[in-house]
Formats: C-alpha cells, structure tokens, sequence
C-alpha cells in the first residue's frame, strides 16, 4: 500500500475521523479484555528477564514451533504472520502521514519519499501473505483438515461450533492485501508512473499492466477503491480482533513472554550428558492463600491471557492421548471453556459461580504428558492450570475411589502400594552381593529406586538387573532402603501438594542422612521431580536417570558390552518424563546402538513420544466406560506397524507394566522389555535372538 500522496486522494477531515471512530471501537472492546486481566489473580511471571525476551524473539517474533511443526501449514502460518507484522507497520506510518496532512503532526512528513526498497518490500510481503491467505482457505473450506473443525467426542462442542469466523477473518487479511494492490497499481495507471517505482513493484506492475487500457479517470477511481477497502477493512479488522481467536495477534507473544521458564537443574557432571536443562517446566505451588482453582474467581492473569491467545490451531488436542484414546478431555476445548466463560460471565470473577468451571471427568482424564503444552505455539499452559483445578478437586474430596485410596497410600506408608517401608529393598535380597545403605556408608551414587521398581513384580526384575550390571561394572551406589519414599511426583501432578510437601521433606530428610555424589533413578516420574522441583527445597547433588549413567559407563570403556546382539530388531518408547520433560532422548539410544541391536524407531518418537497413559496419577483410576482404546494400546499397534520385532523396549517402571498390560489386550509378536534386559543380553548372552 504506497502512501506518499495518498492524502490527496481523500477528504483531509473524512479520514482522520474514520480512524478516530475506528480506534475508539477497538479501544473500547479493549478495555473490557484488559478488566478481566486486572480483575484476576496475581502470577509472578517477571524472573529471569533476559530469557524471556529471547523466547519471546525466538518463539514468538521467530515462530519457532510454527517452523518446526506440521508443513506446509507451519510456514504459511509464519509468512502471513510476518507478513502482516510489516504491512501493519505500513499502516502505523501511513496513520500518522494521514494525520499528518490533515493536521501537521510533527514527526510524520508526508512528503517524505520512501523510496525503492519499500517498494519491493511491500509488493513481496502482499505476495506472500495472499499466498498464505489462500491455502489457509483451501484448508479450511476444500480439505476440511480435522484438526481445524473439531476433533472426537471431547471436542463435539466445538465440532459443532459454526466456523465462519477463521474464514471471515482470512477474508479480511486478503481484502487488506487486496485493497492495497488495486490503490498502487490503479495509482500507477492514473499517475502514468514508468520508470523505476514501476519496475520495483513486482506484484502491483503487472496489475497496473492489466488495467493498462482504463482511462486516466477510471484508474483513479480503482485506486481510491482500493483505498477505501484497505482502510476500512483495517479498521474493521481491528475492531473485531478483540472479540475473536484472533486476538491472539496481540497477546500470543506477550503469552509466550510470560510462560513459565524451564527450570535450571543442578550440575551436569557426567561426561556423555550435554543435555539442556528441562525444557518444560516445574509446577507452580497452588494461587496464593488457596487450595487451587474453583472457579473464575480463582484464574490468575496468566491463565486469562492463555485463554485470549488461542488461535484455536488444535496442535494440542491433535496430540492429546486423551483425546486419542475417547476421553472427555481435549486440550483445546478445555482452554475454550475457559475463555467462553470469561467473556459471558466475567460477574464469576468477583463472586465465584455455582457451575464448575470444568468438569471433574475432563480434568481426571489428563496424563500431564504436557505434549499438549509441547505442541502449543503460544506458550499456554494447560497442564499447570489442571493440576491447579485437580488440587481443588482433591480438597472437596471429588476424586476417583482408587486414586483416594493411594494417596492414604503415599501418607501412611510414603508408597502407593501401601506396604511397610521396611518391604521396600525386598527385592534386593534375591541378589548375591549386598547394596550398601548410603546412610551408613558413603557412595558415589545414591539410586533413588521408586515405588514401581521396589513393589511390582514385574518391575523388580529389572531393578535387580540394574544392580548387577552396576556391581559388575564396579560403581559405587547404594540405597535409602525403608529412608525412600515415593518422590512425589505424580502425587503433585495429582493436585494433592500438601503431602507432596510431606513426602519432599522425609526423602530430603533420608537424603540428608546419606553421603554421595550424585542420585541416578530408574523412573523418569521421580527424576523428573528430583531434578526440577526438588532443588527449591534444598536438594544441590545432580540427578540422572539410569540410561544416562549407563551410556556414561559405555562412553568411558566401563561397561563393556561385548556380545553384539546382531539380528536383533527392537524399537524403543520414549517416556514423557524423560524425553518431552527432560529432553532425555539420546542415552537410550547410544544404548542400544552399543548392544548392535538394530533400532527402528515408530512415528512417534523422541520429544514427539506418545504417551503410555499411566502419568498424572491416571494409572491409579477407574476407566472411563466410553473409552475407546487405551494410549498404551493404540501405541503396540503403533509399533506393529514397523514390522517383525524382537523387543519393544522401554526405560519405565510404568511402562513396563501398562506395556506388559496392553500387548496382552492387543496380541503382538514381539516382547515388551525394560532397557536393561538387552544391555544384560550384550554383557552375557552369546546366541542373538531367533524371530519365530
Ligand atoms: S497433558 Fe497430555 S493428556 Fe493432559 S491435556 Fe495435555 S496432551 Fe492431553
Ligand atoms: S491451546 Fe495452543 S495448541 Fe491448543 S488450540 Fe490453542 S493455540 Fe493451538
């Protein structure tokens, strides 16, 4: 849209008064968005300033999970974006030339020229916002992508929702864009510009040539019409913004600005572990001077502005194992009932309300995965706002009869088994050496074991066969033994922090007796807790999981496997605390390359790992009925789809069991095995495996 003389083309008073009455609409519907900010409670969202701006530039301004998502759509996404920040700009400028014509505004000159780079800059980004533009229409309105119009039985609401308002809006981008090509192409006709500027406005040119035969007049008038249209869609535009998903243009990158930061673990001192720190990050304690979330009246500002900056994309429901699998939940749907209660009843944020904000159902089906929260590109944080509302779930009681029962579990006997402390290290007695007691004697590592390793029979076995390959291999560890208590983790994903808090004080406590270097844990859940949230309670030694010391062990010629287990087929699940919260993605991998098995990875792997079902307390309730197929189902028939294998392996007290749990349910060739068994097979067997 070129502005230089613009102003002779309109009346000097008509259009600043446009503008007026457009920006006074627009601030209007604005100050009612910025009530229900100021109206909610306090969030401290202001730490580390220097890392916010830089994911605000890299995942904001950058797009970031745009480009890296799902193609074409993540790059369209970010043409437009850009796109649209620069022409938008233009129209800052072309605002205050327009102003400044009528009433000499000092530092806005409107006969300043601007130039050829303009020109070309202008004519590329409405090329590439009008490309944009139409494919996100052709996604919309001819392939109907599922994401975009509602997903399964959780998001029916919004299946059912009409959704002219993405279609109307793309509309006015393109009329915008649209507008200010007919104003400079008609201009150049009406002008009889050759020459240079002609030569330099790629898309306007050709335009100009094809409305060559119109007279001098006529092109006058193209060009004021599409002035008007670009200038009265604008101001449209932004009068509707507020109302719409797409606000989101003005709040997602101050959401994503203020979305809680990753935590810092502690010192990293083995030698193979270059790993960022978490990048997801640690569970806020509950709103100050409450149990949790009831109600409107209990959203803090964060959980507000997640609620404006939706764009209603579905990345979040589209890897919700939740929704996958037929339960109630959809991330999506969960952050639209949010934000439509907001706006229709705004009145609950002073007086609280007699509906609940969101149904017991939809928060008791999340996993905390957080691939939802992974996948969102405007840093909203589903999953601290469910636990915030499970918390209060769990203070009225309103939780499923098993899951009561494990948490008087955890508080009677600090496991969920409910058996004595003392039964805890059982599972060692089968060994033929002894594992010192780290608070008798010093070690180097303390192996925080978990109630899942220490209880299930099933488990136990690879928690012996950890022990051995460690004394073998001569490293100093030992055990709490009945010291340990369950890390707390899911406990706090639960929503029950004060005997999270309970729990986080009797294993420091036993940590505190004990003398050691470091702590390594089989069970990514008590890592992830240990490592993140553990250190603000007082906890300074380094936390590995045990694939991480082991591939340390290979790295540095201490562990020595020498039987290569050529022909041996395996895959390998990611677990959700280990590869999406803490980015431990290449240990179990080194692993398995060390043992000579041949590694085929499923679709979903590494960071983008599906979950297995059991997190968030989820293995401890009832199924829904509805349900239709279970997560640790869908993915054995994930796997089955790699062809023949020999193990689907895992490094998860809780997905072996939910594992060893679903192939019995599916029927599959291969065998479900911890990690472990195969590092075992390469240190002693000598016969790789035979497929049936
Ligand atoms: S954390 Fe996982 S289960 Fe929970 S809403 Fe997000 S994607 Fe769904
Ligand atoms: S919460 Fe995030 S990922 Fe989900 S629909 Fe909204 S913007 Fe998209």
């Amino acid at each position: 849209m070129c502005v230089e003389d613009g102003d002779d083309r309109m009346s000097d008073v008509a259009f600043p008064i446009v503008w007026a009455i457009g920006l006074l609409v627009f601030g209007g519907i604005l100050a009612g968005r910025v009530r229900l900010l100021l109206a909610a409670r306090p969030a401290a969202r202001l730490d580390r300033f220097p890392a916010r701006v830089r994911r605000a530039v890299v995942d904001g301004l950058g797009q970031r999970k745009f480009l890296s998502g799902e193609q074409p759509a993540g790059i369209m996404h970010a043409l437009i974006f850009w796109g649209f920040v620069v022409l938008m700009l233009q129209v800052v400028l072309l605002f205050g030339r327009t102003f400044d014509a009528a009433w000499n505004i000092p530092g806005f000159a409107a006969d300043q020229p601007l130039g050829p780079p303009f020109f070309i800059a202008r004519d590329a980004l409405e090329l590439v916002v009008i490309v944009g533009v139409v494919y996100m229409l052709y996604r919309r309105l001819v392939a109907h992508t599922p994401r975009l119009s509602g997903m399964r039985r959780a998001e029916q609401r919004y299946r059912d929702a009409p959704h002219w308002e993405g279609v109307l809006i793309l509309f006015f981008i393109l009329f915008i864009m649209v507008g200010g090509l007919l104003y400079d192409a008609g201009r150049l006709v009406a002008d009889d510009i050759h020459g240079s500027e002609r030569d330099l406005a790629p898309l306007a040119a050709p335009v100009a040539a094809a409305l060559g035969g119109l007279s001098r007049s006529a092109a006058q008038s193209v060009s004021e019409v599409g002035w008007w249209l670009h200038c009265v869609t604008i101001l449209v535009f932004l009068s509707l913004l507020p109302l719409t998903k797409h606000f989101h243009i003005l709040t997602a990158i101050p959401n994503v600005f203020f979305a809680k930061l990753p935590p810092r673990a502690a010192g990293r001192p083995l030698a193979i572990t270059q790993v960022p720190a978490a990048p997801v990050a640690a569970l806020d304690p509950p709103p100050q001077g409450l149990v949790g979330v009831a109600s409107l009246a209990d959203v803090s500002w964060k959980q507000v502005l997640d609620a404006f900056s939706c764009t209603e994309c579905g990345r979040c429901t589209a890897v919700c194992p939740a929704t996958a699998s037929g339960a109630p939940l959809a991330p999506r749907q969960l952050i639209l009932d949010i934000r439509d209660r907001l706006y229709q009843h705004a009145d609950e944020q002073r007086d609280g309300g007699s509906e609940p904000l969101i149904s017991d159902e939809v928060l008791w089906s999340c996993t905390t995965c957080m691939a939802c929260v992974e996948a969102c590109p405007v840093g909203i944080e589903h999953v601290s706002t469910i636990v915030d509302m499970r918390r209060s779930l769990v203070d009225e009681g309103e939780l499923d009869p098993l899951l009561q029962q494990t948490l008087q579990n955890y508080a009677g006997q600090g496991n969920s088994y409910g058996k004595s402390s003392r039964m805890r290290a059982r599972w060692a007695k089968r060994l033929d050496f002894t594992i010192p007691d780290a608070r008798k004697e010093p070690v180097q590592y303390v192996w925080f074991v978990g109630d899942f390793a220490s209880f299930d029979e099933r488990v136990q076995r690879a928690s012996e066969s950890v022990a051995r390959i460690l004394h073998d291999a001569g490293v100093s560890f030992g055990l709490l033994y009945e010291g340990e208590r369950n890390a707390g983790n899911d406990v706090r994903r639960i929503g029950e922090e004060g005997l999270f808090e309970l729990l986080v004080e009797q294993n420091m406590a036993a940590l505190g007796e004990a003398r050691f270097e470091a702590i390594f844990t089989t069970d990514p859940h008590s890592l992830n807790t240990l490592r993140n949230e553990y250190p603000e309670y007082g906890l300074e030694q380094p936390v590995y999981h045990y694939t991480e010391l082991f591939a340390d062990l290979v790295a540095r010629g201490v562990l020595s496997l020498r039987t290569p287990l050529t022909g041996t087929r395996v895959t390998y699940h990611d677990p959700c605390y280990l590869a999406r919260y803490n980015r431990i993605t290449e240990a179990p991998r080194q692993l398995i390359e060390a043992t000579g098995a041949e590694l085929v990875e499923m679709p979903r792997h590494g960071a983008d790992t599906f979950c297995c079902g059991a997190g968030g307390g989820r293995i401890w309730m009832t199924d829904d009925p509805a349900l239709e197929e279970r997560p640790s189902e869908q993915r054995i028939r994930e796997a089955q789809t790699l062809g023949e294998l020999d193990y689907f392996l895992v490094s998860c007290p809780k997905d072996l069991a939910m594992y060893s749990d679903a192939v019995k349910v599916v029927g599959a060739d291969f065998e479900v095995a911890e990690l472990t068994a195969l590092i075992e097979r390469a240190l002693v067997a000598a016969d790789p495996v035979t497929r049936s």
